[in-house]
């Protein structure tokens, strides 16, 4: 008889606790006892291998499925715990697959489907029929990937005997993607000013983005942030200027227009953790009180992980924050850059991406140097910024768009490159790569599709990751490579 605990919210508290990944076996009751126990024991094997070799979440087998209460008792307690970014499903036999409906349907986290099996050979001499009635991945997976089509879930399949490198790689993988949805979800996005008068690409369904990527997008005057900019302690300033010293090279005297840059570095992180705040806007258009367009300042806490778009570029700055949750403690760069300018020479073109100022130092090939130069927009003081050449290596870049009736991802792959020759006169930040295939190909599939001039550029991702957040979140993908 089914409890009413099914109906109910499972209180799960809301944790400091690693974020989880449930792990759970499908079978039925048909089986009897000792098959089920060991079905049991292998599950549990099965997820300790993978919780050994999977970092930054922990996985846990939950329990072995057998009937369609346990199903959605189980996947509604992975949809309410805070603390579960994912599920892994995995039949060990055959699990009728209606008895999945109920719960399926009630499931709100990332599904990965494992297809693989706890024995790798098939023992070929010992084989008879109870070895072949309990291990029956073959024939209990596709019922139960039967059914995830059926209900048009989207979730990741990986096949393979789960101890292969390639498997773990792809769980790893989902892991990953599956902690920056759920990071992605409890995002919540501060925009200092609206959006950039006129500019039609950078705008966007802020209520949309909330229903579908969990995206809490809110308005704030720049007076809020004036007040905390005003109350900077002498302590703080100084920490600051140390902490600026200690990771860049002061390259200027003007002192003064570097600490007005230090205050709001040291406002913006007060106003971040009193909001609750993870990614950010501002817009050069709206600067009411501020005597500097924020440069520095927004460098420094860029390369902290937190989302920045520019001219209040909602979208940017939340996918930032999302793309920077999921390279965490992986190497590499990750960050917003804008399509500026081209070398057309034919066959080497190649493009130089930086912003007015905003550019991250986590793609410095060199020790960023703070300069202070004036800002041909804006009429304000001349800002402190960071100054450096970008790294090289392969990456992509990743723009979000919002056609009105949907959301669409673009991914290209690109290479960022050295640039060819110093550019001393440049007083900014700035990366350079060229977009794979090709110039031509390569920008024209870009355009036609729509993406921004803004994207989110990373040298730890790759379009599989991309691929498989789009997939996971249900967003149109275009991957140009
Ligand atoms: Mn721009």
């Amino acid at each position: 008889m089914k409890e009413n605990t099914a109906k109910m919210p499972i209180m799960v508290k809301r944790g400091s606790n690693m974020k989880k990944i449930y792990f759970v076996c499908g079978s039925q009751d048909l089986y009897g006892e000792e098959v089920l126990k060991q079905v049991a024991i292998d599950a549990k094997d099965m997820a300790d291998y993978l919780n050994s070799k999977i970092s930054g979440v922990e996985i846990c087998y939950i329990n072995t499925i057998k009937s369609s209460e346990e199903a959605e008792d189980t996947l509604m307690k992975a949809s309410y715990d805070n603390d579960c970014v994912g599920v892994i499903a995995w039949m060990h036999t055959f699990s009728p697959a209606k008895m999945w409906i109920k719960g399926l349907q009630k499931l709100a986290k990332p599904l990965l489907h494992l297809h693989t099996q706890h024995n790798r050979e098939l023992p070929y001499d010992s084989i008879d029929m109870g070895f072949m009635n309990l291990n029956q991945s073959a024939h209990g997976d596709r019922e139960f990937g039967f059914i995830c089509t059926r209900l048009g879930l989207n979730r990741e399949v990986v096949s393979g005997y789960y101890k292969n490198e390639n498997v773990i790689a792809r769980i790893q993988r989902f892991a990953d993607v599956s902690g920056a949805i759920n990071y992605s979800h409890n995002l919540r996005v501060a925009m200092f000013g609206n959006n950039m008068r006129d500019v039609a690409v950078t705008d966007g369904d802020r209520v949309e983005s909330e229903i579908k990527y969990g995206w809490n997008v809110n308005y704030y005057g720049v007076g809020d942030l004036l007040e905390y900019v005003n109350n900077v302690s002498k302590e703080e300033l100084n920490a600051k200027m140390d902490e600026y010293n200690k990771k860049y090279s002061m390259n200027t005297n003007n002192l003064e227009a570097v600490q007005e840059q230090a205050k709001y570095d040291i406002a913006l992180h007060k106003f971040f953790k009193k909001e609750n705040i993870h990614a950010f806007t501002d817009t050069f258009q709206d600067l009411h009180g501020l005597r500097q367009l924020p440069g520095l300042s927004v460098q420094n806490i860029m390369s902290e992980g937190v989302g920045f778009g520019p001219e209040g570029d909602y979208k940017t700055s939340a996918l930032m924050a999302v793309l920077c949750k999921m390279s965490e403690n992986k190497k590499g760069a990750t960050g917003f850059l804008e399509d500026y300018t081209y070398d057309l020479c034919e066959g080497e073109e190649l493009e130089l991406a930086s912003h007015m100022l905003e550019v991250s130092p986590v793609f410095a090939s060199n020790k960023p140097k703070i300069e202070v130069h004036p800002l041909s927009i804006g009429g304000k003081e001349d800002p402190a910024r960071l100054v450096f050449d970008g790294i090289e290596g392969k990456g992509i870049a990743v723009s979000m768009i919002d056609l009105g009736t949907h959301f669409r991802l673009i991914c290209a792959d690109i290479e960022l490159i050295k640039q060819p020759k110093p550019m001393l006169k440049l007083p900014v930040a700035r990366v350079m790569w060229r977009i794979l295939p090709n110039f031509a190909q390569g920008t024209e599939e870009w355009i036609n599709a729509g993406g921004a001039h803004h994207a989110v550029i990373s040298t730890t991702l790759t379009k599989e990751d991309i691929k498989l957040f789009a997939k996971l979140t249900n967003t149109e993908l275009v991957v140009i490579s």
